[in-house]
């Protein structure tokens, strides 16, 4: 898989701090250009774990599945709402499907 960031959607979030998918990254793999824009250091070394895909408060960034899992060109969007998130799997510039994950401060209510 891999990480690609829509560079006109991102906002350059948290101006007095580190912005979210830098602060966020385990692997300390994004960093700020010159245009504070997001960039990465060295996509081999990126785990696909999704957490800077999940913090970006405008979804600039975007998880792009391999062939092996879509024939053509498919990614996928987090929209995150209060209670959950809805990732979107977008193919040939469509929404195919949508999958609906309760947050865990959700579940935790339900406990
Ligand atoms: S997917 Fe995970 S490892 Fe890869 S850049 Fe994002 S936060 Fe870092
Ligand atoms: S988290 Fe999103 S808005 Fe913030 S710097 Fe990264 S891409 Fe831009």
């Amino acid at each position: 898989m891999g990480i690609q960031f829509e560079r006109e959607k991102c906002i350059q979030c948290n101006p007095t701090g580190e912005s979210f998918c830098s602060k966020y990254c385990p692997g300390d793999l994004i960093y700020l250009d010159s245009e504070e824009k997001p960039q990465m250091r060295d996509n081999s070394k990126c785990w696909d774990c999704m957490v800077c895909v999940k913090a970006c408060p405008v979804e600039a960034i975007y998880t792009v599945l391999p062939y092996s899992i879509s024939s053509s060109k498919a990614k996928l969007i987090p929209f995150k709402q209060e209670n959950k998130i809805i990732w979107k799997l977008e193919k040939e510039n469509e929404i195919k499907e949508e999958f609906e994950i309760i947050t865990a401060k959700d579940e935790q209510k339900s406990d």
